[in-house]
Parts: C-alpha cells; sequence; structure tokens
C-alpha cells in the first residue's frame, strides 16, 4: 500500500509557516499583506471558492479585500476595478476567480493585473518567466509568483522528501494552468520530463516508464493500474466527479495505491495546496512590493 501523500496536512504546515511571517511582515510594515478577491456573478461553486480563499486569507492574518460584481458585469468593467486595485497600495495580491460568467474570454482581464500583484501567478509575464529560471532555486525565489496548483505539486514532492532530480516525471495534461507549468517547474528541479495530451500515441505505455507521475487531465479515474509503474509516486490534480456522484481524480486511486509507492488522494492531496501557495504569493508580493 502506497504511503499517502497528505496535502491537507502539508497545507496546513505551510499557512501556520506562512502565519508566523505575516506577523514579523505586519509588526514591521505597521499592517497586514493584503488580498484582493474579484467574484463576477453568483455560481456557487465559485462561491465556495471564494468563501474558502477567504477564510484561510484570515486565517494566516492577511487582510481579505473582496470585490463581489455583478454577473452581468461586462469584462470592460472588471478590468476597470483591476485597474483600481493595481494601485491600491492596500492591496498586494489580486486574484480574479474564473471561469467569467457566461465562460466570457478571461484573457484580457489577467493581462490587466499588474504583474507584481498577480497572486495566482498567471499572468503571461509570470507564466514566461518560468522559461528564463535555470534552477529550482531561481524558480522558488521569489523573483516572480509561480502559479498556484503546480506549485502545490512541487511543494508536495519537495516536503514529502520525494527525489525529483534524475527521475522520469511525466506529465498528464498540458493546459496553461497546470500540466506546462508542473512541467517546467519539474524540469527546474532536474528531472527528466514527458508531457502526454489527448493525442499521446502509447500513452499507457509511456506513463508506465514514469518514476513520477502528475494527473492533471480531468477524467475520472483515467489513470488505472496498467498505466503505473510498481513503486511510482503518482500525483493526482484531477477533481471530477464519477458516476455516483463522488468527488474523484484522475486516478483511480483504489486500484492505483497498491501499485504506486506513494499517493495523493482526491479530496484533500493538490486541492489545499493550490490555496495555500495563493497565501505564500500575497505574502512574497508584499514583501517584493515594500522592498521597492
Ligand atoms: P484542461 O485545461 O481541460 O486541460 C486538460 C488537459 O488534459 C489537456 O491538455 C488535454 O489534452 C489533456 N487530456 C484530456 N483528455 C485526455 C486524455 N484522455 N488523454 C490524455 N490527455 C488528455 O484542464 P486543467 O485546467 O489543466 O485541469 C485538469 C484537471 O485538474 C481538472 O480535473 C481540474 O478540475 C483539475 N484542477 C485542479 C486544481 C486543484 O486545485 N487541485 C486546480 C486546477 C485544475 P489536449 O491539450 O490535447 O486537449
Amino acid at each position: 500500500m502506497a504511503a499517502i501523500l497528505d496535502g491537507k496536512a502539508i497545507s496546513g504546515q505551510i499557512k501556520s509557516e506562512l502565519k508566523a511571517e505575516t506577523e514579523v511582515f505586519a509588526r514591521a510594515r505597521g499592517r497586514k499583506p493584503g488580498l484582493a478577491t474579484i467574484l463576477v456573478g453568483d455560481s456557487p461553486a465559485s462561491q465556495t471558492y471564494v468563501a474558502n480563499k477567504i477564510k484561510a486569507c484570515q486565517e494566516v492574518g492577511m487582510e481579505s479585500i473582496h470585490q463581489p460584481m455583478p454577473a452581468a458585469s461586462t469584462v470592460p468593467k472588471v478590468i476597470a476595478l483591476i485597474k483600481k486595485l493595481n494601485v491600491d497600495p492596500k492591496v498586494d495580491g489580486i486574484l480574479l476567480q474564473l471561469p467569467l460568467p457566461g465562460n466570457a474570454d478571461s484573457t484580457p482581464a489577467l493581462e490587466a493585473i499588474d504583474p507584481g500583484k498577480d497572486a495566482d501567478g498567471l499572468h503571461p509575464y509570470n507564466l514566461g518567466q518560468l522559461f528564463e529560471y535555470k534552477s529550482w532555486a531561481e524558480m522558488a525565489s521569489g523573483k516572480s509568483p509561480l502559479s498556484c496548483t503546480p506549485h502545490g505539486v512541487i511543494q508536495v514532492l519537495l516536503r514529502s522528501k520525494i527525489e525529483v532530480a534524475g527521475k522520469h516525471a511525466v506529465v498528464l495534461g498540458r493546459s496553461k494552468l497546470v500540466g506546462k507549468p508542473v512541467a517546467m517547474m519539474l524540469q527546474a528541479l532536474d528531472a527528466t520530463v514527458t508531457m502526454c495530451h489527448s493525442r499521446t500515441r502509447n500513452l499507457e505505455e509511456i506513463c508506465r516508464q514514469a518514476d513520477i507521475l502528475v494527473a492533471a487531465i480531468g477524467r475520472a479515474k483515467f489513470v488505472k493500474p496498467s498505466m503505473v509503474k510498481e513503486g511510482a509516486v503518482v500525483i493526482d490534480v484531477g477533481i471530477n466527479r464519477d458516476e455516483a456522484g463522488q468527488l474523484c481524480g484522475d486516478v483511480d486511486f483504489e486500484a492505483v495505491k497498491d501499485k504506486a509507492s506513494a499517493i495523493t488522494p482526491v479530496p484533500g492531496g493538490v486541492g489545499p495546496m493550490t490555496i495555500a501557495m495563493l497565501l505564500f504569493n500575497t505574502l512574497q508580493l508584499a514583501k517584493k512590493r515594500t522592498e521597492k
């Protein structure tokens, strides 16, 4: 049976470190780091995600500046709010909750966020920075925010003392949100990385070669034991519902857990790490802004 990589516990540890660092920041600067959350509309899922982010922010002693907007708000209106927050001295990080109502194109709004206040690490400038860094030390130095879910994956590996250098990491999925940045981060940690997607041939065979398998495709229980090498480390980013309506990942956890050496569960794996890394970015951005 694989070791369960407990993202909830690891994120709790990161949050307590952040709480201590936030106190030091607040004492030295006379203010708390501030995270602005923008929620357009009233999608119940987005409301829950934002509520969790606000709660986590308060737990570690950061200032939460919540900005709800009506569902009918146009992208230019969202951009106008972002521009106000960009120059608000109390705001260190800005998070625009996605998707926008009606799946409106969020790209212009994300691009309007000051890269120096990009709490999600999704601004094209910050994503582009990933190409610049030559090592993990440089990537993690706080020069630019790292996108939260991929960084959460990396922290699970690092804090679980899983060796990455020289290992073959296979990343399932090539999205801008998860697959591409996590592959860049694994490379920075000296893994040899193979990226797979919906057009990959011999997917099973490639996955079976992975020492570390990261699944981020959004397909319930897609990864079966036949795709996993004995003793591999399996990181499941997926958040899906199975046929019974139960929350599950991209990995068939029950079937794979006996073959892997370590595995993240869903829920309680990568999910909680995303919020912890959002708070991490907010503090880093606050420190960087006040150093200027
Ligand atoms: P996405 O934008 O839909 O991208 C999915 C990727 O998976 C695409 O690159 C796609 O390939 C690939 N793919 C889809 N079906 C495949 C298949 N059968 N075989 C191989 N590759 C396949 O999704 P995402 O935003 O990256 O999210 C992925 C999953 O992670 C979702 O379940 C999402 O809910 C979850 N997620 C979780 C968190 C968290 O906090 N834990 C955060 C973000 C996302 P093509 O490029 O060829 O289409």
